[in-house]
């Protein structure tokens, strides 16, 4: 597989791992190890080789990485959509607080002895 590069200020290249493109200096690639995957790739594959798991399960840990980030990258977004729900639902949230409440009463209730002792304190 060609690996992708591209100009923009300077030459950056395209990581096989994280997907990122990153500039063509010492800085991010160690040209000893191959130029498949960027620096804080390999020390990412270092440490799950480290962690002492099977190969077979090191090696979906690798592949599963690009979708940890992509998972991360658009948390915030999942995050912001679900809060615009329950703003459109306040019956289910008033609902879902209610169960939850009388759910965890006793925690509830020291948790909320224990902010008026903060603030009287
Ligand atoms: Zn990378």
């Amino acid at each position: 597989m060609a690996q992708p590069i591209r100009y923009r200020e300077e030459f950056e290249l395209q990581c096989q791992m994280c997907r990122d493109w990153w500039p063509v200096t010492l800085e991010f690639w160690r040209p000893n190890r191959g130029l498949a995957r960027c620096l804080a790739c390999h020390r990412e594959v270092d440490r799950i080789y480290r962690t002492g798991v099977r190969a077979d399960e090191a090696r979906r840990s690798i592949r599963n990485y690009h979708a940890r980030l992509v998972y991360y990258e658009h948390r915030n977004d999942r995050i912001r959509a679900s809060d615009t729900w329950r703003k459109g639902h306040p019956e289910s949230m008033k609902a879902y607080r209610r169960r939850y409440y009388l759910a965890h009463r006793d925690e509830e209730l020291a948790r909320s002895r224990e902010q008026i002792r903060n603030k009287t304190a």
